[in-house]
């Protein structure tokens, strides 16, 4: 049963989207089947990836509004095991027609159901608006991860959110959890950045994920040319540090085995042992050449 997470914030211009790409690419690239969906009118996810504007496509909002099913809709991407289902600004009337609509928040939950047997690996970019749309996201996912710039007012809006995420697991997805809360466009040359890293922590706890994005122009770059990073600059930081993050982020849910050892009380388990790990070697088609990326080593 694939994993579905929203990558959401009401917040605008956090990274959200470029999370999602990139985040998605980078399971994709250690050999996971992953799908991504935009859920957003905006559609950044779908040219990001190279998809042209198309309101005849079938896209989200025949999902929502129950005019077409998942599987009509996926659509290959450049990436081997990355797939998408894109989004048309027509979503921006799905939030309207939808408001009278029978099982109007569970729409794109029952639409993605036959595909969580196909994918391991679900990503939806939501839009900047704790909307219908992204309420339907948060239906349909077992986990939220929330992108966030690390200023002074990160946390503004923020219990808005968590609310928000606490009201939908009291009625209509009692399974939902955080995956974690991640630092993007992060600069941790400054004091600001570390004085409001040291904050997060001491809110979000273990939630707030261990790699942080930098700011880096191969990130912001990489949509104009409809590449996810790492087949625009593998080796740029943007690039490498959403590998990284791909990789803290399978490791929350692959299961773990303790070393069989019998005085395991004793010894604190220094390292968790992974079994079922994805292969993470991937040779990548990089304009005519092919480049290792290898997940393991970093
Ligand atoms: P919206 O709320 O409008 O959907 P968003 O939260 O999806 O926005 P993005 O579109 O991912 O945010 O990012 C906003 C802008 O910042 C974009 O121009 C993007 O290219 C740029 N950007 C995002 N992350 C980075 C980064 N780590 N380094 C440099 N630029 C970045
Ligand atoms: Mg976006």
């Amino acid at each position: 049963m694939g994993r579905v997470i929203a990558v959401a914030n009401q917040k605008g211009g956090v990274g959200k989207t470029t999370t999602a790409i990139n985040l998605a690419s980078s399971i994709a690239a250690a050999e996971v089947d992953t799908l991504l969906v935009d859920c957003d009118p905006q559609s950044n996810a779908t040219s990001g990836l190279g998809l042209a504007k198309d309101p005849e496509r079938i896209s989200t909002y025949h999902l929502l509004m129950g005019e077409a099913s998942a599987s009509d809709a996926v659509q290959k991407t450049e990436l081997e095991q990355l797939w998408i289902i894109p989004a048309h600004k027509n979503l921006l009337g799905a939030n309207l027609e939808l408001v009278d609509g029978a099982r109007r928040e569970f729409r794109l939950r029952d639409a993605l159901a036959p595909l969580r047997e196909r994918f391991k690996y679900i990503v939806l970019d939501c839009p900047p608006a704790l909307d219908l749309l992204t309420l339907n996201a948060l239906v349909a996912s077992d986990s939220i991860l929330i992108p966030m710039q690390a200023e002074y007012f990160a946390l503004e809006g923020v219990s808005e959110l968590l609310d928000t995420i606490e009201r939908i697991r009291a009625s209509l997805n009692p399974e939902l959890t955080v995956e974690g809360v991640v630092l993007t466009m992060f600069d941790d040359r400054t004091n600001l950045a570390q004085q409001v890293t040291a904050e997060l922590s001491r809110y979000f706890g273990d939630k707030l994920c261990a790699t942080t994005i930098p700011r880096n122009v191969r990130l912001a770059e990489a949509p104009s040319h409809g590449k996810p990073a790492l087949l625009y600059d593998v080796r740029s930081r943007g690039a490498e540090s959403y590998i990284q993050l791909a990789k803290e982020i399978i490791g929350h849910s692959l299961p773990v085995e303790m070393p069989a050892r019998e005085d395991a009380a004793e010894h604190p388990v220094e390292e968790k042992q992974v079994v079922n790990a994805p292969r993470w070697k991937r040779w990548i088609k990089e304009r005519n050449k092919l480049t290792t990326i290898n997940i393991l080593d970093r």
